[in-house]
């Protein structure tokens, strides 16, 4: 189960939107619940139909949730012109063993990659 605060979903939306059309992606950190919204540059050369988080940025997002406490729970992407389901893309360079958040035109869902076991999102 993912616990995110109906402010922070809004928060991460909005940042999506400012994306679009390009895919947009971020990381949710926390205790418990979701507690911070982190959005990352999109630095995939085809922005449109793929994600790849800048890395510099993403090392310095993670250091920094270290030192204060918080632990990474998710990693959030859009789909700005598909559902929200994993696509081949994101099964195949799943590396990570947090929920990959997906934001899609039909709504919002959360997987285990690659393994594609749904996580129930939890809105508080
Ligand atoms: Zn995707």
């Amino acid at each position: 189960m993912l616990y995110v605060p109906r402010g922070l979903l809004e928060e991460t939306r909005a940042h999506l939107l400012r994306e679009a059309p390009k895919e947009g992606v971020g990381l949710w950190a926390g205790r418990r619940e979701v507690e911070r919204v982190i959005p990352l540059p999109n630095v995939h050369p085809s922005p449109l139909t793929a994600y790849l988080a800048d890395p510099l940025a993403l090392l310095k997002a993670l250091k920094a949730l270290e030192r204060e406490g918080l632990s990474l729970l998710a990693i959030y992407h859009s789909h700005p012109k598909g559902p929200a389901l994993p696509s081949p893309r994101d099964i195949k360079e799943a590396r990570w063993r947090v929920p990959y958040v997906i934001f899609g035109t039909d709504g919002v869902r959360a997987f285990l990659l690659p393994e594609g076991q749904e996580v129930a999102l939890v809105v508080l």
